[in-house]
């Protein structure tokens, strides 16, 4: 029997997908959506744009305003009214009016919780100061704006370099502010592998933003108008702006005050149909635990797409139909001025903690046929069984074209697909779009030749650890390329000059040979040379010099 009155706690991406579902399929339900902020379906995704200045309109990040979701879809909309506590036993649900103070108690048949995640703000000290700001909704983004104006910011630092934290960067720039990164770990974007986020960090010296990495904030300090950033490290920067982007956690503590179950990760624990431990209560969004396509275990992915969904299945079981969520597989995106990078799946870090063995290809491909005007280089890793080739993540970094390849492998890789599918994928192509043989093919055939043992390969992060003493070194591009930089140690034979010099190289025929170029193509058709001249232990460095001496600036 269908519920007669649905209370949603949250009403954004999660809670609003939700109610919005439920009255589609439902048309006397008593649908009740609380919110504590002011502003209910805002556009999150949307607010650093805002910031920067590229977004004019404050009015156009409501996707939605409470007037205009309550006439389409006959939704009681309380906004400024935040949940304090849910009464399991009575099916209830307490709520503070957080305009008039007064708190009252509204019944339920079944609740859908999508309360989000809250921005981590460690207990620094010097951390309460006014200038120093996370964004999480409409008011952070106003208060932030308007600090920028009053404050006539000349500088920011931005503490942590993820998806928030760029993106943040770049639209601080826009506003002509000077910004400097602070990010703890070695890299920025996390879902990145390491020689993929190293593109990002030399790109960002391009746009004259200052990177501090494995350096974290001890301290912020008021000096004068300004505010003096500690570093563990005992770097001191000095600045108008703080914004902290270092992470979001689970809001759970409605969640906890009513003894529902929190799993492993410290999110909501949910059920295939979204049900937490109490089954007339659901939950979705930032806040809940999900599964991890990839490696199957529990994980947190706080994402938009996946809580819209959620909220649309969450509805749909509720009113009858038996739809489950079944994993999420990290599929993001983020655009750093005019570089993207996105990624699906698993990376390396995660593979390797969930002991899934892999195999990884690197792939440097033109966004579309170079012949035609405009092509831009695009970077594509690709990670995958080295049993049957099945797909486990890709990463692309790129210029052009990135959003389109992504989404082919985040379907690939929802589809089961393996890489010898992706030779197959046939994909649209005319000269200003793609190539004959499209970045996704390419990265296909690479991974192919790969598992079939014509192309075997090297990591960049082997190179370091071969016996010099026994290996050959061998750079395969021409020889003005080679005199630009090469790898230390390395003899220059061009691709095309190597069939006549085989003699000079015969006594490396059983010892260990890496071959490189520029991208791991030219020297690919040197290793099918070696390896058809008896040349037995040939191995090709994976994405070429390009990602070798990109990963080892
Ligand atoms: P939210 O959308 O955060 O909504 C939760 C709401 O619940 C909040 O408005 C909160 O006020 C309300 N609430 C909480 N507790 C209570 C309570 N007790 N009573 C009443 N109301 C309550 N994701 C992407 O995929 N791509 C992006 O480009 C992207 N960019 C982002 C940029 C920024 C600046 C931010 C902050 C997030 C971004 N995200 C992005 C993440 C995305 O916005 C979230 O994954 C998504 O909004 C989560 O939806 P949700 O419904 O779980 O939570």
């Amino acid at each position: 029997m269908k519920p007669k009155k649905v209370v949603i706690v949250g009403g954004v991406a999660g809670g609003a997908s939700a109610a919005a579902r439920l009255r589609r399929l439902d048309e006397d339900m008593e649908i009740i959506l609380f919110e504590r902020g002011e502003h209910i379906s805002y556009a999150n995704c949307g607010l650093p744009y805002y910031i920067g200045g590229v977004i004019e309109d404050r009015e156009d990040l409501l996707v939605q305003t409470p007037e205009g979701m309550k006439q389409r879809f006959n939704i009681d909309i309380r906004v400024n009214s935040e949940v304090l506590d849910i009464d399991v036993e009575k099916k209830q649900v307490q709520v503070k009016d957080r305009v008039t103070g007064e708190s009252y108690f509204e019944s339920y048949d079944k609740l859908i919780l999508s309360p989000g995640a809250e921005p981590l703000r460690p207990s620094i000290p010097g951390i309460e100061g006014k200038n120093i700001f996370t964004l999480r909704n409409v008011k952070d983004t106003f208060d932030i704006e308007d600090y920028i104006i009053s404050g006539q910011c000349k500088d920011a630092v931005v503490v942590g370099g993820g998806f928030i934290g760029l993106e943040m960067a770049e639209n601080l720039c826009h506003r002509g502010l000077k910004v400097t990164i602070v990010e703890m770990a070695d890299q920025i974007m996390a879902p990145l592998d390491y020689e993929m986020a190293a593109i990002l960090h030399e790109y960002l010296k391009t746009k004259d933003i200052k990177l501090v990495l494995k350096d974290g904030v001890k301290a912020f300090a008021k000096e004068g108008e300004k505010t003096l950033v500690e570093l563990q490290s005992g770097k001191k920067l000095e600045t108008d702006l703080v914004i902290l982007a270092i992470g979001v956690r689970p809001e759970i503590t409605l969640a906890k005050k009513a003894g529902l179950e929190i799993g492993e990760t410290r999110g909501i624990k949910v059920n295939k149909h979204l049900q937490t431990s109490n089954p007339h209560i659901y939950a979705v969004g930032d806040a809940i635990e999900i599964v991890d396509f990839i490696n199957g275990s529990p994980a947190l992915i706080p994402l938009a797409g996946p809580a819209n969904k959620q909220g649309r299945i969450a509805a749909n079981h509720i009113c009858g139909i038996e739809d489950t969520y079944k994993a999420t597989q990290g599929t993001s995106i983020v655009k750093l001025f005019d570089i993207t990078a996105a990624v699906t799946g698993n990376n390396e870090k995660t593979l390797q903690k969930f002991n899934i063995p892999y195999q990884c290809v690197h792939v440097h491909s033109p966004s579309h046929a170079t012949y035609y005007p405009g092509a831009t280089e695009m970077v594509i890793k690709l990670l995958f069984s080295p049993e049957d080739g099945q797909l486990l993540g890709a990463q692309i970094v790129g210029y052009k074209g990135v959003d389109k390849r992504i989404d082919v492998l985040a379907t690939a890789i929802r589809g089961k697909m393996t890489v010898y599918d992706l030779q197959e994928l046939e994909l649209a192509y005319a000269p200003p779009y793609s190539s004959a043989k499209d970045p996704v093919n390419m990265a296909g055939y690479v991974a192919s030749n790969t598992l079939m043992g014509h192309n075997p390969i090297i990591q960049w992060y082997h190179v370091q650890e071969l016996d010099r003493e026994n290996t050959l070194i061998l750079d395969t591009r021409t020889r003005e390329e080679y005199s630009m930089g090469a790898i230390p140690g390395s003899i220059n034979i061009p691709v095309d000059e190597l069939r006549e010099n085989l003699d000079k190289i015969e006594e490396y025929k059983d010892k260990d040979v890496v071959l490189y170029c520029r991208s791991g193509q030219r020297s690919y058709i040197a290793t099918r040379i070696l390896m058809q001249k008896g040349f037995n232990k040939v191995r090709n460095l994976s994405g070429g010099y390009l990602t070798w001496s990109i990963a080892n600036k």
